[in-house]
Formats: structure tokens, C-alpha cells, sequence
């Protein structure tokens, strides 16, 4: 049996900041996930609240039971802050305005309204010159024009003769290019001096994953130009260059990661006693017995994986091998027209103050067990765009508690 202070549940946005959060306090704390979560259709920009208002009143005007009402005006600009610090930390800032949306564009030529987003897709600053690579499958840079003027110049990029450069690529796929030597300086060469006038270019969030950083600096540096990404679609390597800077950042401060593995948590009168972890697939596999004081139930709801739906309809909490009251029934299951919200994909605990899942009466299910992201319930991330700030300032302050 292994011995911790914390066991954090699940590997995607909520769990990796958990675990930080909790590591940083100096505790011993293990993160066990089966998959990798959102984090790699996560399209950059971190969503924290669609509409636009300020933090105090989006906060007084929401229902009692939404996660930024129980947790507090000041816990969610606390946890932006800390994102804000934690990205810089790990090499991929993040910027933008706590309490009012910035935009970025999108290959539809829309403004998405996001609060904080990576430096590298800050709206550019100055005139623009959009960059399409040959062959892109994700967006046409002359659809994107309609979210800037709508009349800067588009310059096409092609492919030598002869060359499966950028044939039928999508972004995850120009990323892995251009994160290699042969694709930098595909990149580089192309986009040297000879291009129109204009301050920034702006090109697909394909910059690599790995290499990110550097290539947009060289690519700066060449053009003479501040180098800007749009915003794209699944996969997306901005999804996957936050998930590396938090794993990496994640590591850096101690927590043992433990991927590819299946957690089921057993509770007793005082509170969550044990953490029982299986390989996948886990077929006559024994599990590892884990002990810890605290918990963090980050299993990323129905879409995470946390959840499961059961043949009446009604949902089960894998990891807890429990019902989650008052979420059944087709009729919430399901929208009541075919492009509603799906009120289940909404489906989660409601938490108290210090992020712990309460039940019906508001009593916490255990003392120490805390939940995070979408194992909470109460919000609509998708229609609200608020899933990354949720995420955020729940596993903020479960971070902090557990
Ligand atoms: C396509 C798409 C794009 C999005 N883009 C954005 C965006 O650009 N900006 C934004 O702010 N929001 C975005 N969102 C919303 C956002 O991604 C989510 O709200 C948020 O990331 C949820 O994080 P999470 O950690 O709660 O869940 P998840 O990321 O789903 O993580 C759940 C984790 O729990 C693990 N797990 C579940 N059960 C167990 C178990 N029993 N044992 C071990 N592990 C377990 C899973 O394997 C996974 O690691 C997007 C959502 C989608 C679907």
C-alpha cells in the first residue's frame, strides 16, 4: 500500500491544476488518469464566461447553485491569477483581462469571446498579413479576414512541385511538421521578407507543440513581424501545448503522474479510506492500494469519462460506484429539441464553498473529498462558454483544500 497526503483523480484541466495546486503546499500528491481528458480538442482560448460581464456582477446574477456563485467572486480571480502564473512559469503565457472577454479569430471569420488566451493568439496588434498554407484542411485565411477589416492581405503559401507537403493536413498534422528541423525551415524560408506590409502575421495555431516557442520567435525574427495564431479545430495543438506545460510543470513540481490506470474510491463513516488503481485494461490485473488524507474527484463528467449513462437512463459515477441523484430520466438526458443543450452533458455534484460534492441537504458526501472541472454540476460549460474557467477556480480551491 502506498501512503500519500492526496490523491488527485483524473488528468485533465481540473486534476493537472489540482495536483499543482496541492504540490505546491508541499504535500505528496499522486495524479491517476486513464485517458488524457479535454485537454487535446481544447482549442486555446481559456472560456471563463461568454457573455462579457464583469466578474462581481456575472457573479451576483447567476442561479445559487453555479460553481462561481458558491466559490466566490474572489476565488475566481485568485485562480486566474494563479493560471496566469502558472502559464509564465511553464513557458506558455497567458494573457488578457480578468474581468472583460478579448476575442480571437476564428476560421469562420467570428470574434470568440474568451477572457484569458495564450500570447501567442492575442488579437493582433496593428495591420495584418494572414498566411495559408497549402493544402490546409482547417481553415481558409480569406474566411478569417471577416473577423479583422476584412481586407488585409492573404499570402498563399505553396508547396514545391513534386512535394505531399501540407496535402490533405490537417493542424495536428502541420504541427508535427513544423515541429521538426525540415519544417521550421520550410516555414522559415517561406516567410522571410517578401511579403505586404503589415505588422502581424497571422497564421493557424500549427506553430508545433513542442517547439512552439521557438519557432514563433525565429519566425518573428525573419519576418521582422510579431507572429500571431488563429484559433482552430480538434485536435488542436494549442490544446496540446497546454497540456504539456502543465504536465511538465506538473512533474517539475513532484507529483507522481500515473497515466493509462483506473481509480474506484471506497468510502467509510469517516471519509474516502482508500484509492484502488488498475491498469488498462485491467482483465485479471490486481490494483495498487493508494492512502491518502484527501481526494480530488476530477473525472471530467460525462464527457470525461467519469460518469457512464446506465440502460434506464440514469448516470453512474464509475469512480465513486454510486447514482448521481436527480440526474436520470430521458427527458434530462436529453434536450427537447435536437440542437438543445443536453442537460446531462451539464451533469455533476453540487459542491459547498471548500469545493467538496454535497448531497441533496448540502451535507458533504465525505469530508475529505473534494471535486474539480466537470465532476461538478450546476454550470453549462458549453452554453455559458465558461468550461476552462469552472475548471479553473474549482480545482483552484480544491487545490488549495485538499
Ligand atoms: C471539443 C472541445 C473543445 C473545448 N475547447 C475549450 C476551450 O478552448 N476553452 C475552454 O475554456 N474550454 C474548452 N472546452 C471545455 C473544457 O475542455 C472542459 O470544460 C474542461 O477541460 C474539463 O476538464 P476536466 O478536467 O473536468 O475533464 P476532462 O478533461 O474530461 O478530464 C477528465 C479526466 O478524468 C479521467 N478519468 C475519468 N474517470 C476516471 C477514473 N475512474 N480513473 C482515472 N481517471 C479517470 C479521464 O481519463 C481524464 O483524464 C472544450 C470542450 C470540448 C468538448
Amino acid at each position: 500500500m502506498v501512503k500519500l497526503d492526496s490523491v488527485v483523480v483524473g488528468g485533465g484541466l481540473a486534476g493537472l491544476v489540482a495536483a499543482i495546486r496541492v504540490a505546491e503546499r508541499g504535500r505528496r500528491v499522486c495524479l491517476v488518469a486513464e485517458g488524457q481528458g479535454m485537454l487535446p480538442l481544447f482549442a486555446g482560448p481559456l472560456a471563463v464566461w461568454g457573455a462579457g460581464t464583469g466578474i462581481d456582477a456575472m457573479a451576483a446574477a447567476l442561479s445559487p447553485g453555479h460553481p462561481y456563485r458558491v466559490l466566490g467572486a474572489a476565488a475566481l480571480r485568485a485562480a486566474l491569477a494563479f493560471f496566469r502564473d502558472l502559464t509564465r512559469r511553464a513557458g506558455l503565457p497567458y494573457v488578457g483581462d480578468a474581468e472583460a472577454n478579448g476575442w480571437v479569430p476564428t476560421p469562420l471569420g467570428r470574434r470568440y469571446p474568451c477572457r484569458l488566451l495564450p500570447e501567442r493568439m492575442a488579437p493582433p496588434q496593428g495591420p495584418a498579413v494572414l498566411v495559408q498554407l497549402p493544402g490546409f484542411l482547417d481553415g481558409v485565411a480569406r474566411r478569417v479576414r471577416a473577423a479583422l477589416t476584412g481586407a488585409e492581405p492573404v499570402v498563399e503559401l505553396e508547396a514545391d512541385r513534386g512535394s505531399q507537403v501540407g496535402t490533405g493536413w490537417d493542424s495536428d498534422r502541420w504541427a508535427r511538421f513544423l515541429d521538426t528541423a525540415p519544417g521550421a525551415r520550410w516555414i522559415l524560408e517561406r516567410l522571410g521578407d517578401r511579403l505586404p506590409p503589415g505588422d502581424t502575421l497571422l497564421l493557424p495555431a500549427v506553430l508545433g507543440v513542442e517547439g512552439h516557442e521557438a519557432l514563433g520567435r525565429a519566425l518573428e525574427a525573419a519576418s521582422g513581424r510579431q507572429v500571431r495564431e488563429w484559433m482552430g479545430w480538434p485536435p488542436s495543438p494549442p490544446g496540446a501545448r497546454l497540456r504539456r506545460a502543465l504536465v511538465g510543470e506538473a512533474a517539475r513540481l513532484g507529483v507522481d503522474l500515473r497515466w493509462g490506470v483506473r481509480a474506484t474510491l471506497s468510502g467509510g463513516p469517516h471519509g474516502i479510506e482508500g484509492v484502488t488503481v488498475v491498469p488498462k485494461p485491467a482483465e485479471g490485473t490486481r490494483g495498487v492500494e493508494l492512502r491518502a488524507e484527501t481526494v480530488v474527484l476530477a473525472t471530467g463528467g460525462l464527457p470525461g469519462g467519469g460518469l457512464v449513462v446506465e440502460r434506464d437512463g440514469s448516470l453512474l459515477d464509475r469512480t465513486l460506484g454510486r447514482g448521481l441523484a436527480g440526474a436520470g430520466s430521458r427527458l434530462r438526458l436529453f434536450g427537447e429539441t435536437p440542437f438543445a443543450a443536453a442537460p446531462a452533458f451539464a451533469a455533476g455534484y453540487p459542491i459547498d464553498g471548500r469545493a467538496r460534492p454535497v448531497d441533496a441537504s448540502g451535507r458533504p458526501l465525505y469530508p475529505n473529498l473534494f471535486a474539480a472541472g466537470r465532476a461538478v454540476g450546476g454550470y453549462d460549460g458549453d452554453r455559458e462558454a465558461s468550461g476552462g474557467g469552472v475548471a479553473l477556480v474549482t480545482a483552484f480551491v480544491a487545490g488549495g483544500e485538499a
